[in-house]
């Protein structure tokens, strides 16, 4: 069967790339075996997104979790505010919910899973567990071990990955459940327990290289913030998280294809959430592809939030330091300015490329606060 535009994974990056394709009256043809279905994730979105992409709002819940609890390596805990509300989703809900838009705009979804392709003249050849097909533009949007990545620029390389344990759990008192984070000792990364709609996401996670220690990291915050909760499932998985500037010198997009989201590693360097990215990479990716401009993705989504990210990798080598975020965690708990500026940190409502300007601009008010 021939296709103009085949998305490979229908997750947020994939969905929404054939709903703002759609919109553009373009029909897209995604591939997704999976839905529905829960991911390993904590499923936080920041207001600032939920703000960014109106299609989101539909997803919205009134959550009344205002406070971030942050803990730092040696367990000082800052209870911080942000300006703005974030929420936290079940994968399940959001991802079919985001699909389902596409699917009402227009594009169509064939539940098959590609097992390879292959350029044939001008056309790509794409083979599924069921079928097979043809077409102009390839878009890998399947994740941190995203097959068009593999055989277009490669694998994410090991040094460039981050790897998480985590469970899904029932709490007793879920109304008053805190959205908690706290630093690891010793290793890049952190915990997280994340209240949600119906449930509690609780895990850890850190670079790849230090995987062998996040069993014993889950099951110590566990135990210190989540020892009431019923398990009700666990997991483990990986997701990209760029050490170093050079991860972004590889193209993201060539004439007749493309990579979005996880696929192309675009996540916060620091915290590792990517939701943001995918909607906002699915956007840009959608006016290249309209523009009849494939390849001008790459110097769009550069443009657009790149420089955020690099900075991202900036802030992620200064917070490495457990001095550094013992300093910050502290002076979060006494400020509540700077604790406010370390709460948009975390969920993404303050950039990385500005931080420094807001803290300089607010430390008459800090110093005052502190003192
Ligand atoms: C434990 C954990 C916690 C996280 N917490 C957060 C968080 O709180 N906030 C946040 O913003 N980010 C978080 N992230 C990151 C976030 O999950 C990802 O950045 C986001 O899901 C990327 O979206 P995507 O569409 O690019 O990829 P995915 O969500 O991974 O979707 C890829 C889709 O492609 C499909 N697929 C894969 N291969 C194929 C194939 N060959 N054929 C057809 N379909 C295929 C898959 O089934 C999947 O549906 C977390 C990640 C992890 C691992």
């Amino acid at each position: 069967m021939k296709i103009p535009i085949a998305i490979v994974g229908g997750g947020p990056a994939g969905a929404h790339l054939g709903y703002c394709l759609a919109s553009e009256g373009i029909k897209a043809t995604i591939f997704d075996d999976s839905h529905p279905r829960e991911k390993p994730c904590g499923g936080g979105i920041s207001a600032l997104a939920l703000k960014k992409f109106p299609l989101l709002r539909g997803l919205h819940y009134d959550d009344n979790d205002d406070w971030l609890k942050l803990v730092s390596p040696d367990g000082k805990e800052a209870l911080v505010t942000g300006d703005e509300e974030t929420s936290a989703f079940s994968r399940k809900r959001m991802d079919m919910f985001i699909l389902n838009k596409a699917i009402d705009a227009g594009s169509n979804l064939v539940e098959e899973r590609v097992v390879d392709f292959e350029r044939s003249g001008d056309v790509w050849k794409i083979k599924t567990n069921r079928g097979a097909y043809e077409a102009n533009v390839l878009v890998g949007a399947d994740g941190v071990n995203s097959l068009v990545r593999r055989k277009l620029i490669g694998p994410i390389p090991k040094e460039h990955l981050g790897v998480c344990l985590g469970v899904f759990a029932k709490s007793p008192r879920h109304a008053e459940e805190m959205t908690t984070i706290q630093f690891l000792k010793g290793m890049e990364g952190y915990a997280w327990l994340f209240p949600r709609e119906e449930d509690l996401s609780i895990g850890v996670g850190t670079v790849l290289e230090n995987g062998k220690h996040l069993k014993a990291e889950l099951d110590k915050f566990l135990k210190k913030y989540a020892g009431h909760t019923q398990i009700l499932s666990s997991w483990g998985a990986m997701l990209p998280m760029p050490k170093h500037e050079g991860f972004f010198r590889l193209p993201a997009a060539g004439d007749d294809w493309l990579l979005v989201g996880d696929a192309a590693g675009h996540v916060d360097p620091m915290m590792g959430a990517g939701i943001t990215y995918a909607l906002w990479g699915a956007e840009v990716a959608a006016k290249a592809i309209a523009s009849a401009d494939v390849k001008s993705y790459d110097k769009m989504w550069r443009e657009e939030y790149g420089r955020d990210i690099l900075e991202g990798i900036k802030m992620r080598r200064l917070l490495s330091h457990k001095t550094m975020l013992e300093i910050f965690i502290r002076l979060s708990a006494r400020s509540r300015t700077f604790g406010n500026v370390m709460c948009g940190l975390v969920d993404s409502e303050q950039d990385y490329r500005t931080v420094w300007k807001v803290i300089l601009k607010s430390a008459p008010r800090i110093l005052y606060e502190l003192l």
